[in-house]
This record gives structure tokens, sequence and C-alpha cells, in this order.
């Protein structure tokens, strides 16, 4: 049996669900069938002061303890999680139409490692002491305050753990606004951690569209804002949280090259290759989406390739044999069938796929282009869907200096059996998170994040922490104070 779409209510403020029906309906649209499975109400006002208020309190109590106390209940919500995994992964796959095959393994689950990880450090989260002479200063590591994550639809889990377990290991409050277009998850992960004994006000979702984040991100009462999104929303609320001197974190876009030589493993490199663009039907902000295939092993390559992707299983999501979903929403799909009508005109060699699958719900083949040339629109921009665009390269000199042409600067990915190769290229290429014979593994062990126009800041790992917490320092003077006059 599949679980119940339909919250309780559209938000979770103070420790409980909240509904406010003067706000603009929301449906949600299971993406492998086009039909609407719940409905939730946008924030109005009153919801989001009634959200920042109740996490400006919340806040106040959750610093007061321990970092040891915090980390427990962080770490029962993932014990929660981890329990609950199959009928989250069900949620999930409504809320993004991503097969089960996926959300039984990276969604929930990666949630509950994030909040087990920091659940982990916040007992461990000290200053330091720094002697001078019989002076000394010693530094505090204070939480920023209220924090207000926003997230993007392709991992609504993910994001909401990503961005809450950092942010309450280290004693701030939280604010979350899902996308709109997967409402869904966030509130499960809220009522999962009041159900570990997370005070009320600590962690509140609110639904809405773009103006109610950047309603949150203006808010005088919030001290740090974490988007995942795309390029040019990234730049709006960027300049909205400079205006009010916030901290920020900004996970956006990518173009992200992956570097076939010739003496990579054939299978290794397909794989990798399809990990990195049609995993998630290719909604993935970090995927290799220009591959670039060195010219003696690109015949092989292409073969492989195809005769690979004529196995994926398309079909219903809720199959764990499915091995290939929906696009998320009619929308998402109509902006990839506009990037594959554009490969086609601009010369690109339709390899596989690129088109729309006579069947309900939003499904796209997994697409090929291939001979793509540097100035052709689907190796400039991010597409967001499942279309892989394939590059020819020489030389490992000109492979750099195209790869890193171009404004966004995520993830970067070679493969080659030529280790030192392997490390002068990656040490040259423009990017925050990179894979060498891998791509796309996230483990919340190592930072994540980008350069350039793909973003700022790190999630995961111990970086992160520096992201959500500030140092204090205080200086003792033990001797006499010396002044001129
Ligand atoms: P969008 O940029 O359209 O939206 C991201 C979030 O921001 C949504 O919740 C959106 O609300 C909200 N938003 C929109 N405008 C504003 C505003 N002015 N102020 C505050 N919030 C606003 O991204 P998508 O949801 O379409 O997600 C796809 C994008 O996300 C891709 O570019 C992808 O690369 C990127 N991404 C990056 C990741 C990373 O970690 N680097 C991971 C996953 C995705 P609403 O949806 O209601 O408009």
């Amino acid at each position: 049996m599949t679980v119940s779409a339909q919250p309780v209510a559209s938000h979770f403020i103070n420790g409980h669900y909240v509904e406010d029906t003067d706000g603009a309906l929301i449906d949600v649209i299971y993406a492998a069938t086009g039909q609407k499975i719940a409905q939730v109400h946008s924030a109005t006002p009153a919801i989001i002061e009634q959200a920042l208020e109740s996490a400006k309190a919340g806040q106040k109590t959750w610093a007061a303890m321990s970092g040891t106390e915090r980390g427990r209940v962080l770490r029962r919500a993932a014990d929660i999680i981890r329990d609950r995994n199959h009928e989250l992964s069900q949620l999930e796959t409504l809320d993004t139409g991503k097969p089960m095959q996926e959300t039984l393994y990276v969604d929930a689950t990666s949630g509950a490692d994030a909040l087990e990880y920091f659940g982990g450090l916040a007992g461990s989260l000290t200053g330091e002491h720094i002697q001078l002479g019989e002076d000394w200063v010693y530094t505090v590591r204070e939480p920023l305050g209220v924090c207000v994550g926003i997230g993007a639809w392709n991992y609504p889990t993910q994001i909401a753990c990503w961005k809450g377990a950092p942010a309450l290991a280290c004693g701030n409050a939280m604010v979350f606004k899902p996308s709109e277009t997967t409402p869904l998850c966030a509130l499960k992960v809220a009522e999962i951690l009041h159900e570990s004994g997370l005070p009320a006000g600590v962690y509140n979702v609110v639904q809405g569209y773009g103006h109610v984040g950047a309603a949150l991100v203006e808010d005088a009462r919030v001290d740090k804002v974490s988007l995942t999104g795309s390029v040019p929303t990234g730049r709006k609320v960027y300049a909205a949280a400079a205006a009010g001197m916030k901290h920020v974190t900004m996970e956006l876009g990518g173009k992200s090259p992956l570097v076939i030589f010739d003496d990579a493993d054939i299978e290794d490199a397909v794989g990798g290759a399809i990990l990195g663009n049609f995993y998630s039907s290719g909604q993935v902000c970090s995927n290799g989406t220009r591959v670039f295939v060195q010219a003696g092993i690109k015949e092989a390559f292409l073969k492989r390739l195809t005769e690979r992707l004529a196995t994926a299983v398309i079909g219903d999501p809720m199959e764990e044999t499915t091995s290939f979903g929906p696009m998320v929403s009619e929308a998402q799909m109509d902006i990839v069938l506009g990037y594959i009508a554009k490969g086609k005109e601009g010369g690109a060699t339709l390899t596989y796929g690129g088109a729309r699958l006579d069947r309900a719900g939003f499904y796209l083949q997994p697409t090929v282009f291939s001979d793509v040339t540097d100035d052709m629109v689907i190796a400039r921009e991010e597409i967001f869907g499942p279309v892989m665009a394939v590059l020819d390269f020489d030389s490992e000199e000109e492979v750099i200096q195209r790869a890193n042409a171009t404004e966004f600067g995520l993830s970067a990915g070679v493969f080659t059996k030529d280790i030192q190769c392997a490390h002068r290229v990656i040490g040259q290429l423009e990017a925050g998170s990179c894979f060498i014979n891998s791509y796309n593994d996230a483990p919340v062990e190592a930072p994540f994040g980008g350069v350039k126009m793909s973003g700022v800041g790190r999630e995961n790992s111990k970086g992160a922490i520096e992201h959500y917490s500030q140092m204090k320092s205080v200086y003792v003077r033990m001797g006499k104070v010396e002044s001129p006059f």
C-alpha cells in the first residue's frame, strides 16, 4: 500500500501542523500520472510571521542546551527516518516522481546520514584558548540565530536535512521553504524532528512560491539564508541577503565537464556518464552534462552507452524494477523538450532518444547528442533533464581549457587509468566537487558546493559548521590597563 500524499496541514510551525486557508492553493501533481494527489496552501503573511516568531523564541531554548543534548535529538531523528525509510521513500517518489529504486537508497537515507553526522559533531563544537603572555583570548563558537532554508524540487527530503542538520547542530533555528513543486517531504522531516524531542519552533516548514522565500530572506529577524536553486534565483536571493548583511550558502546550478580519456575503463566511464546524466532523470545539479570523450575511445563509448541505455527500465516509479522515471513536472519536461529541439537545430547528432513517451505522466527518453561543439546552446546552458552532450577532444591541454570555459563550476570528473593525468587534470578544473573514476558520489563526510557562478559556501562535512556558526573572541587582561591619558 502506498502512503497517503495529503499532509495533515500545509505548514509545520512551533511543533505543530498549521493551516491558513487564506493562502493560495498549490496543487501537488504526481509526475508519473499527471494527477493531483494533494493540495497545500501558500503561506500568508500571518503564517510567515508565526514561523519567524516561533523560530526566534525556539532558537534561544535550543542554543541553551548542550551540544551533546542537541546531537542526541538529531541522532534520534536519524534512527526514526531509517526505521520509516520505506514510507518516506514512497512519499519522496510521490513528491518528485523519482523511482523507488533511487528513493529507497539516496533520499531519506542521506537525510538520516546528515542528521547522524552533524548530531555526532554537535557535542564537539568548541572554541579555542590563545595564550598571549599572561593575557589570553578565548573564542566561543556561537550559533548565527534564525536560518532560512529554501529548497529546489529534485531532492526535497535530502535538502531539508542537509540544511537543517548542520544549522540545528550549531544551535540555530530554521524556517524551511520547500519548492512549491515538492511541498510534502520537508513536513515529514519537521514532524520526525519534533517526535525526536526537538523543542517547538526550532525547525519550521512554510509552503509557498518564490515570494514567500523572498519575504523570509528580507526579514530582519533572519541571520542566514541557504538556497538550493538556479543561478538566476541565487543572484536575487544573494542580493536580498546582502542588503541585510546576512550569511549565505548558495548551492546553485552547473554544466559540469566529465572528461573521458582514451585509456579509461570503458564500462566504468559509461557507468559514470550514465550516473552523471540520467540518475533522477537528469535532474541533478552536479551532473556531468558535457561529456568530453577523447577521439580514440569515442566510437566504443557511444556504442556501449547506447547499448546500456536500451536496458533502462522506464515505467511506474513505485515498481522497484523501474530504473528511469518521469520529469518532476510538465513545465520541466517542456523546458527539456525545448533544449532537445535546440540540440537538433544547432546541428548536433541525435544519437539516442529525444522524444516524449506516449504514456501518462511526464516521461522523456534518455537522450544523447554527439558531435556537440562548445558554442551550441546544449553545451552552454543547464538543461536539468536527461540530455547528455558528447563533445570530442584530442589533447589534455585542450580539454582543460574547454572544460573551464563556462560560468559554472559545480562539479567535474575524469576517467583515466593514468593516475598522474587524473590528478593533474582535476587540479586544473575549476569546480568544487570533483570525481576521479567515479561520478556524483555525495557522502555527508565530504564538502559539497560550487565555485564561480555555481555557488558560495559548502554543505556537508565539517566545513558546513563554518557556515552555520560564528566565532566570538574574548580578550582577557590579567594586569593593569595602560591608557594614554
Ligand atoms: P529555482 O531557482 O527556480 O527555485 C529554488 C527555490 O527558490 C524554490 O523554492 C523557489 O520557490 C525559490 N525562489 C524563487 N524565487 C525566489 C526569490 N526571489 N526569493 C526567495 N526564494 C525564491 O530552482 P528549481 O526549484 O527549479 O531547481 C532547479 C535548480 O536548482 C537548478 O538550477 C539546479 O542546478 C539547482 N540545484 C542545485 C543544487 C546544488 O546543490 N548546487 C542541487 C539541486 C538543484 P518556487 O519553486 O516556489 O519558485
